[in-house]
């Protein structure tokens, strides 16, 4: 059975007597389970973030040093219990365990070095000379309860982000990904992370909905569906609250005409950059814009990509497709499938139906579809899984067009061997992030989406700033 459940930060169990019961997505057998938290928890949880963050002496007064000490020290935690995580992580969502060494394990205690030397090195007050007045001193400070709500897919990385600039938060992570949080709250407690910093409440949507109105919370940071984000940004509105929202996106990866399309040299950054955790990451470009006078061949490197990809067990170390998180995420994906065939899309590989010797579990056929308009619903709409679809173009402008015709605006590639010429694509494409032959988000950049992908900004200073208020003070001689 899973992990022993405790609830990081706040000091006691939570109160319900429901659990939350997790699933292996590979074999669909119960791993563990732990208790479902109520609203009488967030309410506990809020006022523990509260006395928390008011303390005079407490967590957001702390020396901007003795914080990043604080994550430093999170990080070697985390560092140690990375083997328990990335089990955990594959075992509930299926993501393949090699992948989930790098989102999982890499990423989250990178990110919280990376904000440790960013916080320390930042001054709290700065002072400028002044146009009306002597000079102003603009200060920084943590912003106070942050309510973070944070998806299935990569949970602990997108977790750490919030944790960095000073404020306390509440987590609430999904249902499906709950194993790997009280892993995260073990962690936090041994970090030394004083009580009420980090309170981690396992639970649903209604669960979130309560914790983003409750009126003990200064921010809300949702990273999770266009439909939810929709929903937390209207409820925050009726409140004045401030959001950040990391929402879906349908992103590009648009091939030129002179890019290098041998497998071997390009198929690892292939790979990541559009059928990563077998699909299941915001960023992917999983539509592929093929220029027409290289189109077949496009089609054949792709399929050659998907056929030589090892699928199976997410916790074989050779695998890199594997289950997706849940059977209602592996119907939705096989009801796409069913779309892009009504819709007259060509089947190139995959199809509906299981992988062969694949009985049990959340598994699909990574498929890949060709003749694709960009109007499909294929090329439209959020999949979330291991389907491509691949539309043709005619120049680089046409390309860049198709990209931006878009509702999201995430992530995307463009593959060429000319840097300037890339350069020039990547420029004209509507989205708030995009990568030159290969994609992966750099912690030392703003990362985020613009249009139906969301607003607001994680990682690089621009993501600090975001969980960070600041306070003029104007002085007169
Ligand atoms: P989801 O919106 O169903 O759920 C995300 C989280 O929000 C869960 O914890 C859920 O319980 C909670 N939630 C849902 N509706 C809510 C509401 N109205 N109020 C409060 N909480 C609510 O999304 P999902 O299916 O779990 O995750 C996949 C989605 O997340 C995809 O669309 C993916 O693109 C997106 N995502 C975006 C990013 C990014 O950085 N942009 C990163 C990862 C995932």
């Amino acid at each position: 059975m899973g992990p022993s459940c405790s609830s990081g930060g706040v000091g006691s169990a939570p109160s319900s007597d429901q659990r939350i019961t997790v699933r292996s997505a590979a074999t669909e057998e119960v791993i563990g389970s732990v208790p479902e938290a109520t609203e009488a928890d967030v309410d506990r949880a809020v006022a523990a973030a509260r006395r928390a963050f008011d303390d005079p002496h407490g967590w957001s007064t702390w020396e901007p040093e003795d914080r990043a000490k604080a994550l430093r020290r999170l990080a070697d935690e985390l560092d140690q219990r990375a083997e328990a995580t990335v089990h955990a992580v594959s075992s509930q969502n299926g993501m393949p365990i090699t992948i989930a060494r790098a989102f999982e394990t890499s990423y989250p205690s990178a990110t919280l070095r990376y904000f440790a030397d960013l916080v320390s090195a930042q001054p709290v007050e700065e002072t400028r000379p002044g146009f009306f007045v002597a000079s102003t001193t603009v200060r920084r400070t943590p912003i106070g309860v942050v309510a973070g709500i944070v998806p299935w897919n990569v949970p602990q990385s997108l977790t750490m982000s919030k944790l960095a600039a000073g404020n306390t938060i509440v987590l609430k992570p999904s249902p499906e990904t709950v194993l790997d949080a009280f892993i995260l709250a073990d962690a936090v407690e041994a970090a030394g992370i004083p009580e009420g910093v980090v309170s981690i409440l396992p639970g649903g949507r209604e669960l979130g909905a309560y914790l983003v109105s409750h009126p003990g919370v200064n921010k809300v940071a949702f990273t999770g569906s266009t439909a939810g984000g929709r929903a937390v940004a209207t409820a925050c509105a009726q409140l004045l609250r401030p959001v950040s929202l990391e929402l879906g996106g349908k992103s590009a990866a648009i091939i030129l005409d002179d890019a290098d399309l041998d497998l071997q040299r390009i198929g690892q950054n292939l790979f990541n950059a559009t059928l990563a955790h077998t699909g299941q990451v915001c960023f992917l470009g999983t539509r592929i814009l093929a220029p027409r006078s290289r189109y077949g061949e496009v089609i054949d490197v792709l399929e050659a990509l998907i056929e030589s990809t090892p699928l199976g067990d997410p916790l074989d170390d050779t695998t890199l497709l594997g289950p997706l998180a849940s059977r209602a995420q592996q119907q939705r994906v096989a009801d796409y499938i069913d779309v892009g065939i009504a819709e007259g899309a060509r089947v190139v590989t995959g199809g509906p139906g299981r992988p062969e010797g694949r009985e049990r579990g959340h598994f699909v056929r990574p498929t890949l579809f060709a003749d694709v308009e960009n109007s499909a619903r294929v090329a439209q709409e959020e999949i979330f899984g291991p389907v491509l679809t691949v539309i043709g173009y005619h120049d680089d402008a046409e390309a860049a067009q198709i990209a931006s015709d878009s509702q999201y605006g995430l992530g995307g590639t463009v593959w060429s061997s000319n840097p300037e010429r890339a350069m020039g694509v990547a420029r004209a494409v509507e989205t708030g992030t995009i990568g030159i032959n290969g994609y992966i988000p750099d912690l030392g950049a703003p990362f985020g989406g613009v249009k139906g992908s969301g607003y607001g900004k994680e990682w690089g200073p621009e993501g600090l700033a975001a969980y960070q208020q600041l306070k003029s003070i104007y002085h007169f001689e």
